[in-house]
């Protein structure tokens, strides 16, 4: 890695521009997991004990340029505020007078939060006048929100183009802990790709058959791939323009004798949400009138025992509706069994990254990013933006 860290910028008596990712899950205006909050505290602290004054920047939700007050960080400022002991500055605006005013009373030590950056339009089109009145609070920028450096936003990328500026040590870390794996991976390497949209999904599939001994696919996804083989799949999920796509998918795996696994029995239902006609399949088939919402106790088994012969494991993406609890038993003992292996495993935030910390497993697993679309974007080897702009030490 030769991007520079914070270590490497001189941040003493320098108002230092941070952006973290503060993009938390709110219910009634409550703050339900603070982990992103927490993941940022290093930065935080490092850049008030070491003589700067903070002024953090991030997203919340999808506001789409307006201000929408449920989107507002007020709650976060509250939370951060109560972590770090210590007050936390909230400006009622962006850019604006109320946040100028305030960036300019800051004093070595203190902290500002900035109002949610995506209230302004130009946060997400990289627009250089909202780029240059950002710039103009701080001295330094600090990039350390690796949940949106794949993104080329003002605050995740123009910055970096009109200041000096360094990455945090949340990115480090995780560029640490997924691209060393990546890079050199202990194998057998088994990746695991659950989630919705196989569309999304079929580059890092693609990736995946290159670089994984053994690939498993479950999840909303699997559906695309069991139609294109014949299979009945009912009312499952499917994406229709993608059936050709996964059958070259098979069809590269084969050729590269390389093992990949599609589940062979369903746990299904009427709706996602129907928990009273949950019922088994015998096999790949789900009746019509029926869709598949998990993994069956086959799947499950065949799973479970390629994850046990891994010294290497990556994963995105839930293998069934999780949400639903009667249908989150097969992500459940995907993920019992990843915590057993005896090597690294990595998660790819997102959904499985919360379902791990809601079955209380955290502490098992290697490395559970911050980011689900930075992560998967490392799993496909690409280089991400936020990172990519940051000065290179000399
Ligand atoms: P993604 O954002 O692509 O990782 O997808 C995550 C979503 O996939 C979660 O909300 C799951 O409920 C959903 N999902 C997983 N399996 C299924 C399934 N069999 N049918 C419909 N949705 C699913």
């Amino acid at each position: 890695m030769n991007k520079k860290t914070i270590r490497d910028i001189d941040i003493f008596g320098k108002k230092v521009l941070c952006r973290v990712d503060f993009n938390v899950p709110m219910s009634d205006g409550k703050i339900t997991d603070d982990n992103r909050i927490v993941e940022a505290l290093p930065t935080i602290k490092y850049i008030i004990e070491n003589g700067g004054a903070a002024i953090l920047m991030s997203h919340l939700g999808r506001p789409d340029g307006k201000v929408v007050e449920k989107y507002s960080l007020k709650a976060v400022a509250a939370r951060l505020g109560e972590l770090l002991g210590k007050e936390v500055v909230m400006a009622d605006d962006v850019v604006g007078k109320d946040a100028n005013a305030k960036a300019a009373a800051l004093q070595s030590g203190d902290v500002m939060l900035i109002e949610n950056l995506r209230f302004e339009a130009g946060e997400e089109e990289n627009d250089k006048k909202f780029v240059d009145a950002l710039a103009k609070l701080g001295d330094v920028y600090v990039n350390d929100a690796f949940g949106t450096a794949h993104r080329k936003h003002a605050s995740t990328y123009g910055l970096a183009k009109v200041l000096p500026n360094a990455i945090g040590f949340l990115i480090e870390k995780e560029l640490k802990m997924i691209c060393d794996t990546m890079e050199n991976p202990k194998r057998p390497l088994v990746g695991i790709l659950g989630g919705a949209k196989v569309a999304d999904k079929l580059p890092i599939i693609d990736k995946l058959i290159d670089v994984c001994d053994t690939l498993i696919i479950g999840g909303g996804m699997a559906y695309t791939f069991l139609k294109a083989q014949g299979y009945t799949i009912g009312e499952s999920l499917v994406d229709d323009s993608k059936l050709e796509d996964t059958k070259a998918m098979v069809a590269k795996a084969q050729e590269k004798g390389m093992e990949l696994l599609i589940p062979v029995d369903f746990v299904v239902s009427k709706a996602i949400d129907d928990v009273a006609n949950k019922m088994y399949t015998k096999d790949q088939n789900i009746p019509e009138g029926y869709m598949g919402v998990d993994i069956g106790k086959k799947t499950t088994k065949m799973f479970k025992k390629a994850i046990k012969s891994a010294k290497t494991v990556i994963w995105n993406g839930p293998l069934g509706v999780f949400e639903q609890e009667a249908f989150a038993v097969g992500t459940y003992k995907i993920a019992k069994a990843v915590t057993k292996v005896k090597g690294t495993t990595i998660i790819g935030g997102g959904d499985s990254g919360s379902a791990i910390i809601n079955m209380g497993l955290a502490h098992k697993i290697t490395h559970i990013s911050t980011g689900g679309g930075a992560s998967l974007k490392l799993f496909e080897g690409k280089v991400l933006p936020g990172v990519d702009v940051i000065e290179n030490v000399d």
